[in-house]
């Protein structure tokens, strides 16, 4: 039978569930049990990406072509669980899909109610992957406990518990003890009001994790036991990590949490296989050189809307034993400043995804600065559209090429929306997402990096490359080493004579992980090593 264990979270958003998830679900892995993982959102959106950057983060695109919350790309980097639409539902997909029903007159003449219809639904959820080759599921609730948005998916999964037994049902709380710095004090009271708002709910929690600046004492572990009705055991110490973010399991097993999970589910353990994950550690922490790339984006004020790149950047580091360290540069100021003043001194370049007009010229800016000084450069989606304008202006001499988004009027459009986008008027999961094959050409550096000839890889896009324009490319030096099996789209574009010059339609940076970094990025990051080691 599955296990389920349920992480909620207390006192303020952002302490880091999905990390906490990842972890634990990396954990159980380490001890040999098939885990999947899943993310409540209480928003009303039906999912998050018709939501910009600076609302959400990153929209992270699952292989079966779902827009997700961003914590599904850290189940992923932390586990070998696969996510997929199933794994990310809000308040919005669970209505939506209760109002069809109604309309489909599948209720039968019962009034429709969020108790029992809305919270079957998010039950339902929950079964579904409790497929029989997965031991346990693990459900992250979004939000905190006490939102009114969240009550809902809290009470759902109360009844859960109690429908498949309390011995099969662990809900873990993650939870913030604040430190008073004038008085000196770390403090457990917001921890207990938050804990109580969940007992009021019906759930005891089984574990606290407890994110703290300080270390917990004895008695204020003990003061959180008694009050919150949780053993001292199960009462998590987690200080903060940062920069290391793959260090949070470590901190876990240091507090014996997954002994604690796998007793109170009664689960047995193989043994706990974690020198993969200690070797890369060990990589990461103790790496002796840095290199600098320059990531040339709109949305470099969101912390988090870039994770997936940051994060596939630090991988590459990773494969070549270097820290890699980002230079957020705002593309608006490459416009206002030049690409030389910001950009000076990174040992490679990177154009990130993205909508829109703005910034786009600076980003172009930045290409040519890359394509003339001949620094390794990585295009992903609207990177590679802003690497096509660029070759087609300054070497192909089409000096008002543009993309189609941009300038729906272009005389030049080497950018233009795909045939099947034509007639799309909604916009909500109407791109061309999720994981499409692509052929790759021999002798090219895509095809060297992947030493494959057919990929696969997730897509998030309306536009293309126009292949009125594939001739005069090739005749220019550009090559298109990846096209879709039919060859009608092109994937992957790189320049002959330059170091290292890719842009690719696909999202890599879904599909990276730090014991397993994607060759794109581990390429882009030693072309980069070598770009340093040639100028210093
Ligand atoms: N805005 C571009 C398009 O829709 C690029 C999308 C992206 O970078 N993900 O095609």
């Amino acid at each position: 039978m599955t296990k389920h264990i349920f992480v909620t979270g207390g006192v303020v958003s952002s302490l880091g569930k999905g990390l906490n998830a990842a972890s634990i679900g990396m954990l159980l892995e380490s001890h040999g049990h098939n885990i999947s993982l899943q993310k409540f959102d209480p928003y009303v959106n039906v999912d998050p990406g018709t939501m910009g950057p600076f609302e959400h983060g990153e929209i992270y695109v699952t292989e079966d072509g779902a827009e997700t919350d961003l914590d599904l790309g850290h189940y992923e980097r932390f586990t070998n669980a696969v996510t997929n639409r199933d794994c990310n539902c809000t308040t919005g997909s669970i209505y939506y899909s209760v109002i069809t029903k109604e309309r489909q007159g599948k209720y039968l003449g019962k009034t429709v109610q969020v108790i029992p219809h809305i919270t079957n639904e998010i039950k339902n959820c929950i079964s579904k992957l409790a497929t029989t080759d997965t031991d346990i599921v693990i459900s992250e609730i979004g939000g905190i406990v006490g939102d009114i948005e969240s009550q809902p998916f809290v009470e759902a999964i109360r009844q859960f518990g109690r429908e498949i037994g309390r011995e099969n049902v662990l809900y873990i709380h993650l939870t913030l003890i604040p430190y008073l710095r004038a008085a000196d004090e770390i403090k457990t009271k917001p921890t207990q009001h938050s804990v109580g708002m969940l007992r009021q709910a019906g759930i005891e929690p089984d574990i606290l994790i407890c994110r703290t600046e300080k270390a917990l004492s004895d008695e204020i572990k003990e003061k959180l036991s008694l009050f919150c009705n949780v053993d001292k055991e199960s009462i998590i110490e987690e200080q903060d990590v940062k920069p290391y973010l793959y260090e949070i399991p470590l901190l876990l097993v240091r507090e014996g949490l997954d002994k604690i999970i796998l007793k109170k589910l009664h689960l047995h353990s193989n043994g706990d296989h974690l020198d993969r994950w200690l070797n890369m550690l060990n990589i990461l922490k103790n790496a002796q050189t840095t290199i600098e790339i320059a990531l040339v984006g709109k949305y470099i004020a969101h912390q988090s809307a870039y994770e997936s790149i940051y994060e596939a950047l630090t991988h590459g580091g990773i494969s070549n034993a270097v820290r890699v360290k980002v230079r957020r540069i705002e593309s608006g100021d490459i416009e206002k400043e030049g690409a030389e003043k910001h950009i000076q001194g990174c040992n490679g370049i990177l154009i990130p995804g993205g909508f829109g007009e703005r910034g786009i010229e600076g980003k172009i800016e930045a290409v040519r600065y890359a394509r003339e000084n001949k620094i390794p450069y990585f295009g992903l989606c609207l990177g590679m559209h802003c690497a096509s304008i660029e070759f087609a202006r300054n070497v192909c001499g089409l000096k008002d090429a543009n993309s189609t988004e941009v300038n729906a009027n272009t005389p030049e459009p080497v950018i233009c929306l795909l045939e099947e986008q034509k007639n799309i008027e909604k916009m909500g999961g109407t791109m061309r997402l999720g994981a499409q094959k692509c052929k790759l050409e021999p002798d090219t550096i895509a095809q060297k990096c992947y030493g494959q000839e057919i990929i696969s890889e997730r897509h998030r896009h309306r536009y293309e490359f126009n292949n009125k324009y594939r001739d005069i490319f090739e005749t220019k030096g550009m090559v298109c080493s990846g096209r879709t099996i039919d060859n009608e789209l092109v994937e992957i574009i790189e320049l002959k004579d330059h170091p290292w010059f890719v842009a690719v339609q696909f999202h890599p940076e879904f599909k990276s992980k730090p014991t397993n970094p994607h060759p794109l990025f581990s390429e882009f990051i030693k072309a980069s090593i070598d770009n340093g080691n040639n100028k210093f």
